[in-house]
């Protein structure tokens, strides 16, 4: 553990707020606990009003001549920023490790999709195009162009500790605003680490303080003060359904934007025509990876019932290969729970799904023993259940995976759309008329939908996000860089008349 820290530059106690430099917080103290063991890591000294203030403060200052500089130069120091991620992946992947419990494959991942992030922006950072139009009035020029937003608040959640952060903060670099990051509490010090490394790089560059800034703090004395800011023109927020509908309320009140990434509850449809292969690899990879703790954990698999029995008994057979521990260990490909409150939670869910007559067909023991006295890990679970169980359309953050029979491609899809949420979505088939009605207009509600390719691990080159309860965002790749900037429409009269639109006459002698 203690390497993993010196790595990184990580002292048993750090300040939890800063703009380029630490600030002397005066809020609360924070343990941040590995639920590898349930230790304390480090003691973080959380920021309370005032230093909050002073964070949102700096950043609109700095947002005064970050905006000046040319957006490819803005790029150049996203690029140098790639570059030290680099340099530090395996560390931080580690620390992620520690942090939150993914395995160290799982943990680099997240770095990865970092780096990749800031790959994608530099080259974006020239591509910030605005469209021309055609004016309807001689000698006039129309078109748009995107400009530079303000402050933008970045709410990230446990489970993706660092790359949720990175899909919004280096598109937003480059846009040319600056960022204010409240990263979860269950997760403060990767937050702490990542600041460590790129703040280096803004100082090797001369850029003053308030372009990055962390500010780690409960929900009184940091979350609700950013929701509500005035100066915060955008709320990038991640996390569960009841956070994004409260911060969607706040930041709607004073008509701010929001992009919201919340829950999932992703399904798979399993056809007769489906390679069952590839589809049991996708499933297993979609429900166990990060312990169940993704937006895109598969949750649901909807199966045709001629597949159903070979399905799920192969399923038991790669259920009983995994091995559940220590994920800083090599062999492990299953990591514990974030907390004993996740673990109480999974347990909870499974009642349920015996009380509405589900039936638990592998898994969802609490483990105990050497190696699990931390009480945070878990067994993966396989329930056989009915797309009408309540508990079957709630999300579990575990890993519990249900299996629904279905015997046409239409009940199939309404199966898998009669859940609130709509992040992630795949249907495993080689038959084309099935992929093609899952992605047509009535098929899939979900932002993401996949053709012989699990729900989670999506590429940053995509926009990623949800419909319904997902909350509507967009983030990473594609056009999403847009949600960072403002438009703005230009019209430019080069006449020398004013000649007015829709042909309006209104002249006055
Ligand atoms: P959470 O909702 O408990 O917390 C998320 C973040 O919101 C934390 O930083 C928390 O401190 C903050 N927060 C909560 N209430 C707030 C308020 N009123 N004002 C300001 N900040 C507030 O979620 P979690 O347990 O950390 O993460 C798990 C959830 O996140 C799951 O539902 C998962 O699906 C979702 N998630 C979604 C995506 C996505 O891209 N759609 C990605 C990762 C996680």
């Amino acid at each position: 553990m203690k390497s993993i820290l010196d790595k990184l530059d990580l002292y048993p106690e750090e300040m939890g707020a800063g703009t380029g430099t630490w600030i002397k917080c005066k809020g609360e103290i924070l343990n941040a606990v590995t639920p590898i063991t349930g230790q304390t890591i480090a003691k973080i000294h959380c920021a309370d009003k005032e230093d909050y203030n002073f964070i949102a403060e700096k950043s609109l200052e700095a947002f005064q001549a970050w905006r000046q500089v040319p957006a490819p130069k803005r790029g150049e120091i996203v690029r140098q920023m790639g570059n030290a991620l680099r340099e530090n992946k395996e560390a931080l992947g580690a620390l992620i490790t520690l942090e939150v419990g993914k395995i160290r494959a799982e943990g680099e991942g997240e770095i990865q999709e970092m780096i990749d992030m800031a790959d994608f922006a530099v080259g974006q950072s020239r591509m910030l195009y605005g469209m021309t139009m055609q004016s309807e009035r001689p000698r006039h020029r129309m078109y748009e162009q995107w400009l530079p937003l303000g402050p933008v608040g970045v709410i990230t959640a446990f489970n993706f500790p660092a790359a949720v952060w990175a899909w919004n903060a280096m598109p937003a670099l480059i846009a040319g605003d600056t960022v204010i990051w409240k990263p979860s509490s269950k997760a403060p010090l990767t937050a702490i680490a990542v600041m460590k490394i790129l703040w280096r790089v803004l100082r090797e560059n001369d850029i003053p303080d308030g372009i990055l800034n962390l500010v780690v703090g409960n929900r009184d004395h940091v979350g609700e003060p950013l929701v509500n800011d005035v100066r915060v023109p955008l709320i990038s927020a991640t996390g569960s359904v009841a956070m994004g509908k409260n911060i969607s309320r706040a930041v709607a009140s004073r008509l701010g934007k929001t992009i919201l990434e919340l829950g999932g509850n992703n399904g798979i449809i399993v056809t007769e025509n489906a390679d069952m292969d590839i589809a049991l690899r996708a499933i297993v990879f979609g429900a166990v990876g990060t312990a169940g703790q993704r937006c895109t954990t598969t949750r649901r698999i909807i199966v045709h019932e001629k597949v159903f029995d070979e399905l799920s008994n192969a399923l038991f057979k790669a259920y009983q290969q995994i091995k559940i521990g220590d994920p800083l260990l090599p062999e492990t490909i299953m990591g514990p729970l974030i907390d004993r409150e996740a673990v109480k939670n999974m347990q909870d869910a499974l009642n349920d799904v015996k009380k509405q007559g589900g039936v638990i067909l592998y898994g969802g023991q609490t483990l105990a023993g050497k190696g699990y006295e931390s009480g945070t890990y878990v067994t993966p679970c396989i329930c056989e259940a009915r797309a009408n169980m309540p508990i079957v359309s709630q999300e579990t953050f575990a890993p519990v995976l249900y299996l629904i029979r279905y015997k046409t491609l239409s009940e199939a899809i309404d199966y898998h759309n009669a859940v609130p949420q709509g992040l992630s979505s795949a249907i495993f088939t080689r038959d084309l008329h099935e992929a093609e009605t899952f992605l047509g207009q009535s098929g899939s509600d979900c932002g993401i939908a996949n053709v012989n390719i699990g729900t989670s691990g999506a590429e940053i080159g995509g926009a990623f996000g949800g419909e319904k309860d997902t909350g509507g965002g967009r983030e990473a790749g594609s056009d999403s860089w847009k949600a960072y900037m403002r438009r703005q429409t230009c019209t430019i009269n080069w006449s020398k008349e004013l000649p007015l639109a829709q042909g309006i006459r209104f002249d006055v002698d």
